[in-house]
């Protein structure tokens, strides 16, 4: 498999300035050399240079006129010889000079995420890496950018490799033991030996606790807006927009359908949703659309609860609100603050979607509520992937087993056992340990050509 020689468009399948091919595997060079006509032969290059030249079909004919970069094994990103062929951005001539190659046999199409697959069984990444470079592609924000590349550079995976070497430590202490048992020999001091399980767990909770942040920098965070007929939710999404996209109006009820938008503060993105209320109605189009702004209720992170301050309080709608969701959810707006100005201390925050007062605060509040005020940097790891969080939970339950044994004074093979299923689970989240289920899963999700 590793063997084998793989050609793909690595660039958007659309008319562009460039489209760039990308071949990878063992042929690379020679069959590169069968199609183009330079002064050089690619296959006597020493890598790291760009060769310019034309691209031939099988009779010779000229398809297009090429630059070709050459990577020598190790020092590409697959970890093989590869090449990187940039032609004119018409994509029929990369299907062109892609059909050409495949029809020189010993040379296949790459499978999604491919290249990237082959990189961490050439060891030139670890398996979280390769998370990140699809996060990097697929990245929707400034802050899942940051994120990504924060896993990119390899922090989390600096951090989990630490973690699995002082268990490995532990373990053989505790190994040692089981060895020499007859003898009686003490080699782990149960005191010592706690001390460090519970030195891990908390390394690995202080991980766990960063999912939070970690999945706001990743996926971005659901915003509902919620509030009687005409408290002004259109205007305040609209305000946030900057643009009119929903239909602001007089006459209530009349957001029906659920309207959705993404904006970006402070590089986090934030889906929008205005829901068309919860009241109970006899229409049908209007009981659908009460359906779905529970449901939206029920997956948002962040409630946005709007008042009128002309209305007052809305003290059903709020308990009806509480039954569906959890109270640190909701932001607690007043708005039409430039009619009257009543002095309600149960906001969280006071606006006027029409002046434009109060909604820097409402901004502070929502990035605020979304980051919570854990602090991060570009030197924490932090944990945005569900596959990772999982081992680590894993490797936490383990530790948790294995801290029950010492303390039970159970034999050291038990505690030997969940010492060395904490390993593996953490294991798992770098690829030291892995399956081919695992990284099916992985590298489905990328596209071809990555
Ligand atoms: P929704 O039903 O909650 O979506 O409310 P809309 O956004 O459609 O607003 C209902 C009415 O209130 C419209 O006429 C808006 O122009 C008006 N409105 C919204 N926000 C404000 C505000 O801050 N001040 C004033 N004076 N009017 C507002
Ligand atoms: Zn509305």
């Amino acid at each position: 498999m590793k063997e084998d020689t793989i050609i793909a468009l690595a660039t958007p399948p659309g008319v562009g300035a460039i489209s760039v091919l990308r071949i990878s595997g063992p042929s690379s060079f020679i069959l590169t050399d069968m199609l183009f006509r330079g002064n050089t032969k690619i296959n006597d290059s020493p890598g790291y240079r760009i060769y310019y030249g034309d691209l031939v079909d099988s009779n010779e004919n000229h398809i297009d006129d090429v630059l070709v970069s050459v990577f020598r094994a190790p020092n590409s990103y697959t970890g093989e010889d590869s090449v990187e062929i940039s032609t004119h951005g018409n994509p029929l001539i990369a299907q062109k000079i892609i059909g050409e190659f495949l029809k020189l046999g010993k040379i296949r199409l790459a499978e999604p995420g491919e290249f990237t697959k082959r990189a961490f069984l050439n060891n030139k990444i670890d398996l979280s890496q390769a998370e990140a470079v699809a996060d990097i592609i697929h990245a929707r924000s400034e802050a899942s950018l940051r994120g990504a590349r924060n896993q990119l550079d390899g922090l989390l995976s600096k951090k989990v490799g630490k973690l699995r070497e002082s268990l490995v430590n532990a373990t053989s202490f505790v190994e040692l033991e089981l060895d020499f048992a007859e003898e009686d020999i003490e080699f782990v001091n149960t005191e010592e030996l706690l001390k460090r399980i519970d030195e891990i767990i908390i390394e690995i909770d202080s991980l766990l606790e960063t999912y939070n942040i970690g999945r706001v920098i990743r996926d971005g965070v659901n915003v509902a807006l919620v509030g009687k007929p005409n408290v002004g939710k259109s205007s305040i999404l609209n305000y946030f927009l900057k643009e009119s996209r929903s239909i602001v109006s007089e006459i209530p009820g009349t957001t029906r359908d659920i309207i959705r938008e993404e904006i970006s503060i402070e590089g986090i993105l934030f889906r929008l949703y205005d829901t068309a209320g919860l009241r109970d109605s006899d229409n049908p189009i209007e009981e659908e659309g009460i359906k779905r702004s529970r449901e939206v209720l029920r997956n948002a992170d962040i409630i946005l609860f709007i008042e009128d301050t002309q209305q007052g309080i809305a003290q059903d709608l709020l308990e009806e609100l509480m039954n569906i969701s959890s109270g640190d959810k909701i932001i607690r707006v007043i708005n039409k603050i430039d009619l009257v100005d009543k002095n309600n201390s149960d906001a969280n925050v006071k606006i006027s979607a029409k002046t434009g007062q109060g909604m820097n605060e409402l901004l502070k509040i929502l990035v605020q509520k979304a980051i919570g005020m854990e602090y991060y940097t570009e030197k924490t790891a932090i944990v945005t992937n569900l596959r990772h969080y999982s081992c680590l939970k894993k490797a936490r339950e383990s530790l948790l087993n294995a801290r029950d044994s010492v303390i039970k004074k159970n034999s050291g093979e038990f505690i030997s056992v969940d010492l060395r299923n904490a390993s593996i689970s953490l294991g798992e989240i770098i690829g030291e340990v892995t399956t081919d289920d695992i990284l099916n899963n992985i590298f489905m999700k990328f596209c071809i050509g990555k």
